[in-house]
This record gives structure tokens, sequence and C-alpha cells, in this order.
């Protein structure tokens, strides 16, 4: 029994070799075991599910067909594909999980995050993700035609390289006090997350007892994962893209 965890693959069609790198994950890694989740940032940026490009349509196929052979796959959005929806869900044989959840990893309950709302330091980004994840504002801007909301895409995209460069380090990662005041919140002693690009595993205090927080890593240079099975430590893994 194993189940594994990938995060900030960023697919996009100008990274041919992170789709292929993560086609190759499926046939190795992923293939044959109990289960996948997918937490967030899986696709570099999604402007509706009635796209279909055809690097959307390989993705979902090969995610369909570890599917069919007995994966379950899960997929929580993050804030770049926060629109992926039921469509694509299902063409991909996955089911879409809230950001946060809390799921029995083999007797341990763990929270799972994408891990944006985490970084509560950067208060104009929280407004912002406020705002695109409300559901009204995302049922107006899906029903805009395709050509805007590519348009619309770009220029956040724009936007968002500008006012990171100008950000410090500390605002860009979580906010310490926040991590434990959601695993608290939660009951758990183990967090699972994306979203900052810092993998590693965090020991840390929570409810009094000790805690872990385990970054899962971006795919621009290596492919990261995290391999759990009952009764082991989560494992970290890389290796070179
Ligand atoms: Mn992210």
């Amino acid at each position: 029994m194993t189940t594994l965890f990938i995060s900030d693959l960023h697919l996009e069609e100008s990274r041919p070799d992170i789709t292929e790198a993560f086609l190759a994950f499926l046939d190795e890694k992923a293939a044959g075991v109990e289960q996948l989740y997918i937490l967030g940032d899986f696709f570099e940026a999604w402007i509706g599910d009635d796209e279909r490009t055809p690097l959307q349509e390989q993705v979902a196929a090969a995610l369909r067909t570890v599917n069919e052979s007995g994966t379950k796959i899960f997929l929580m959005h993050g804030n770049r594909d926060f629109l992926i929806g039921e469509d694509f869900c299902n063409r991909a044989g996955a089911t879409l999980l809230n950001d946060p959840s809390v799921i029995d990893l083999y007797g341990t309950p763990t929270l799972l995050m994408h891990g944006d709302s985490l970084c509560t330091a950067d208060v104009e980004y929280q407004k912002f993700r406020a705002n695109m994840r409300n559901p009204q504002w995302q049922q107006m801007i899906l029903q805009r035609p395709l050509k805007d909301r590519q348009q619309m895409a770009r220029q956040l995209r724009e936007i968002s390289m500008a006012k990171n460069q100008g950000k410090e380090e500390f605002i860009m990662d979580v906010t310490p006090g926040e991590v434990i005041r959601e695993m608290e919140v939660h009951g758990v002693q183990r967090l699972i997350h994306g979203h900052t690009h810092r993998p590693a595993v965090h020991e840390l205090t929570a409810s009094g007892e000790p805690a872990k927080r385990i970054v899962l890593g971006d795919w621009d240079k290596n492919v990261w994962w995290l391999e759990v099975r009952p009764g082991e430590e989560p494992a970290l893994q890389k290796h070179p893209l």
C-alpha cells in the first residue's frame, strides 16, 4: 500500500520536459499505487475546462489510464489552476478535493492544503485570493469567451510577476503561527502542502504535541514527490528533471 503526493508541476506548453517527466512518473511511480494526491498548481494556468488544449487532453488521458488501473486520484486547486472543474476531473478520472481537507492516512489524520492560504503576511495577495475564490465572480468569468479569458490570464500573470519581485522572502513563505493555528483547528499533528517551492520536513509543536509540516517541491529543476506507506515515516523524494 502506497500513497503519493505531488504539487506545483506548473505544466505548460513551454515546458515539454516537465510534461514528459510527469508522464514518466505516472508510468514508473504512480501506476499500481493506491492513491495519488495532486495538491495544486498542477497547471501553470487554467481558464476553464472548455479550453481543452492538446496538453490538457494528453494529461487527462494519462491520469485516466492510471485511474483505470486502480489508483484513486485526488486533485486540489492551487492559486494558478483554481478554475479546474468537474469536467476536467471526469476526463482525468480524478476527484476534486477541498482546500483544506483532512484525510485518514493509514491511521494518521493528515491535513492537506495547497499552502497559499498559509501565507498570511502577504495581505495584498490574500485579498486577491478571496476575490478569485468567490463563486459568483468565477461563474461570471467562465461565461466570457475563451479569447477574453486567455487575455485576462496573461495580464494576471504579468501583474503577479511584477508584484512578487518586490516582495521579501518571509512574505512569500508561510506564516508559522498560521500553520500551528490551522493544525490545531483541524486537530492534526501532520500537514502536507506545496505552493512555496521550499521542499522540506519541518518539526514543530501543535496542541502541545510534536507535529510535522511536510512541504512538497516544485518541478522546475527536480521531480519531487512524497511517498507514504503504512507504519513508515513519509519520505520526501526527488530526482533531477
Ligand atoms: Mn501555488
